[in-house]
């Protein structure tokens, strides 16, 4: 039967290990969510690029009815200022006129532009729409991981605990008390390793007649921070 020294070093492993499996999980959602916030985003940006390319069509169809539009009453100035005598009334009209030209070559301009960028975007479709894909995929990829994870968490913390509980069995009756008060306390940080007769808890020494009763298996606390001792393997 192991000694009550190498039981306390064992039930120190798994408490501990208990406690970052714990961790482990509980940071699952966390990780979880992070992922979900960059597909939340992928998703955004592809739906911002056809966005864009459903206003840019639109913004098209306006300034080409707006072209048309202009463009019937430049006719109709020109019509008008053929049939003026007055000096005055003509030169106002071709005022009129050379404002209508220039409203003509501002919409002309930013149809160009509109369909360059129309281009643009239509063009890079595939590439949008394989970032989504990739974003979608690892997603999915990343689910099944975690999946898979999250179960050999579960069954590495059943096994622990299962152990645990088989170590703890055997420490004897008049030391049960003591440690169940003090793990109940402080769970993995109740127990320290001693080197060199040196508590790696708090760093506290020893005396060398400790430290051998210690070794022969003598259950024994720190005198300074109360930890259950153990000697190094
Ligand atoms: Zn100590």
């Amino acid at each position: 039967m192991a000694s009550v020294p190498s039981t306390l070093r064992e039930c120190h492993r798994l408490r501990a290990h208990l406690r970052d499996l714990q961790a482990e999980i509980d940071r699952g959602p966390r990780v979880l969510k992070t992922w979900q916030d960059d597909l939340e985003a992928a998703r955004v940006e592809r739906q911002a690029h056809f966005d864009a390319i459903t206003k840019l069509k639109l913004k098209q169809r306006e300034d080409e009815g707006s072209l048309k539009q202009t463009d019937a009453r430049l006719t109709k100035l020109e019509e008008q200022l053929a049939g003026i005598s007055v000096p005055k009334e003509y030169a106002a009209k071709e005022v009129e006129i050379a404002h209508t030209k220039a409203k003509k070559g501002e919409l002309e301009d930013a149809i160009l532009a509109t369909i360059t960028e129309l281009e643009e975007r239509t063009a890079a479709i595939p590439a949008v729409e394989k970032k989504w894909a990739d974003a979608q995929a690892e997603f999915a990829q990343f689910q099944v991981e975690a999946a898979e994870r999250l179960e050999r968490l579960h069954a590495d913390t059943e096994t622990s605990r299962a152990d645990l509980a088989r170590a703890e069995a055997t420490l004897p009756p008049d030391v049960k008390p003591t440690y169940d008060t003090i793990v109940r306390a402080k769970g993995p940080e109740g127990f320290a390793a001693a080197k060199l007769r040196t508590c790696q808890g708090c760093r506290t020494s020893m005396t060398e007649t400790q430290f051998s009763e210690l070794k022969r298996g003598t259950f024994r606390t720190c005198t300074t921070c109360g930890r259950m001792q153990y000697p190094v393997e």
